[in-house]
């Protein structure tokens, strides 16, 4: 009889992880536990349903169970809550009272919506987003709505808001802070997206946070600060929290950012001793930043899916670690593509980091080449050592491949005259200009500390 290894989740980390332990051990029994009745699917594609990009929900669930159960001989359990686990016993409870036992467990809980402690958030009219049941939902309600709040302007928020603007509503996004994409976005960046999305007839409510959701028997309206806005609904896209209902029940230590800390095998503590047999991956857990000394939240799709890869293998008896993280990050905000890797200013100054930025704009592709779209750069540099430790960008197309050269350079310690010099990149003319954008911004970067 193999080794019983079970997964609690089916997300990115989840269904990696039980991909990856079946890869490792051919012969363990791999059983996955979920609360959903979808899997395999990406939550980052429900935005672009709603818009109209992706024909319809179906088309963004990769596999079925039975495809687990014929190609990977995982089975795959569906709408089965996993209620508590005795790490004593090495048994889990499911909600019908049904016992389970393993020899390795990986926990891939995800995240929460954090819904902020206000009036009338469980109203009929107000949805989270985060599941392919949340999007059904909110498709359904769109048909009949006129108009619609958004609660948070972070990337979710604005690219639900474009959704919803493109469906033909009226849209008011509301956040507390003084800009859009506050927490990893510098303000200057942040205005052109804005600027953007007001092009398109999306209205703004900056620097003020939402005091009450209100209506009858449905929501009818929002309030914030003197302010009365009239909607049909709301979309809570105001920020994820680590699932912690089942690492609290096992007495996980948490780190200062709110998610399970765990080692570079990703196995978590217990009183700051490790915890065998157990692993984590995916929102649920915070990990080490390779900007910035110290931990940082990753909760990303792609972060999700290499945890996943390396709890799945150490969970089947091999042995991978995860290494810290920039979180490079990408969003398709309309026609507008805006992208970030490793620390903005804004966080720079938290952390007490003196930088240097530099900056330029120019053409996604060559000059002379029809159909080149704008692009803004924006490199961050360490002031002392000079560093490159984050960078930003706004254009028309190509952002990813920009953002992961950068990524990777960061990742070597580069310092803003070697990426000038030595830190190589592919051309042809319609896909950059001879001389990127990318690398004009290094060179202004440069002259940062010859001014
Ligand atoms: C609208 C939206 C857009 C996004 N866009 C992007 C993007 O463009 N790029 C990007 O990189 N990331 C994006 N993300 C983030 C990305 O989707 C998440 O980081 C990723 O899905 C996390 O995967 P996960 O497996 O950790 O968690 P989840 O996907 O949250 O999966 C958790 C799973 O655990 C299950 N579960 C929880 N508790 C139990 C229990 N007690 N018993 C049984 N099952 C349980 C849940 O049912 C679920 O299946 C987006 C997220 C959303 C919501």
């Amino acid at each position: 009889m193999g080794r019983k290894i079970v997964v609690i989740g089916s997300g990115a980390a989840g269904m990696t992880a039980a991909s990856a332990a079946r890869e490792t051990d051919n012969e363990a029994q791999v059983t996955l536990f979920t609360e959903e009745e979808h899997i395999a699917y990406s939550p980052c594609a429900i935005p672009f349903v709603l818009e109209g990009k992706i024909k319809d929900f179906p088309s963004i669930v990769m596999h079925d169970p039975d495809f687990y159960k014929k190609n990977r001989n995982i089975l795959v359990r569906t709408e089965t809550p996993v209620t508590s686990i005795d790490g004593d016993s090495k048994t889990l409870s499911l909600f019908d009272g049904e016992i389970v036992k393993y020899d390795s467990l990986i926990l891939a809980t995800g995240g929460k919506v954090f819904v902020p402690p206000i009036e009338g958030t469980n109203l009929p009219g107000v949805f989270p987003v985060r599941t392919i049941s949340d999007g059904i939902s909110i498709k359904e309600a769109m048909k009949d709505a006129k108009c619609a709040v958004v609660a948070g302007a972070g990337v979710i928020g604005l690219e639900m808001a474009i959704a919803l603007k493109r469906a033909g509503l009226d849209v008011t996004v509301i956040e507390m802070f003084s800009q859009v994409i506050p927490r990893i976005c510098d303000q200057d960046i942040a205005e052109m997206v804005k600027v953007y999305c007001e092009s398109l007839g999306i209205r703004f409510i900056l620097g003020t946070p939402i005091g009450s959701l209100c209506g009858e028997n449905k929501i009818s309206h929002v309030m914030a600060g003197d302010e009365k806005i009239l909607c049909d609904m709301v979309i809570m896209a105001t920020g994820v929290r680590a699932n912690l209902d089942l690492p609290n029940s096992l007495g996980l230590d948490i780190s200062p950012l709110g998610a399970v800390r765990v080692s570079a095998t990703l196995q978590p503590y217990k009183r700051g001793r490790l915890v065998p047999s157990i692993y984590l991956a995916g929102d649920v857990i915070s990990c080490e930043s390779a900007a910035v000394p110290g931990p940082t939240m990753s909760q990303l799709g792609s972060t999700a899916v290499r945890q996943g890869r390396v709890a799945g293998i150490n969970a089947a008896g091999g042995y991978a670690t995860f290494p810290p993280v920039l979180s490079p990050w990408i969003s398709q905000i309309g026609d507008m593509q805006i992208a970030g890797t490793g620390i903005s200013s804004g966080l720079a100054a938290y952390y007490g980091l003196d930088v240097v930025s530099g900056h330029a704009s120019g053409s996604t592709r060559a000059r002379y080449y029809p159909g080149g779209k704008s692009l803004m750069v924006k490199l961050i540099a360490d002031r002392e050592t000079h560093r490159i430790i984050g960078a930003q960008m706004a254009g028309g197309e190509d952002l990813n491949g920009r953002i992961n050269w950068i990524s990777a350079a960061i990742l070597k310690d580069v310092t803003a005259e070697e990426f000038v010099t030595s830190f190589e990149n592919a051309y042809c003319p319609p896909t950059s200009m001879v001389k990127d954008v990318v690398n004009i911004a290094a060179e202004d970067l440069v002259k940062r500390w010859k001014n």
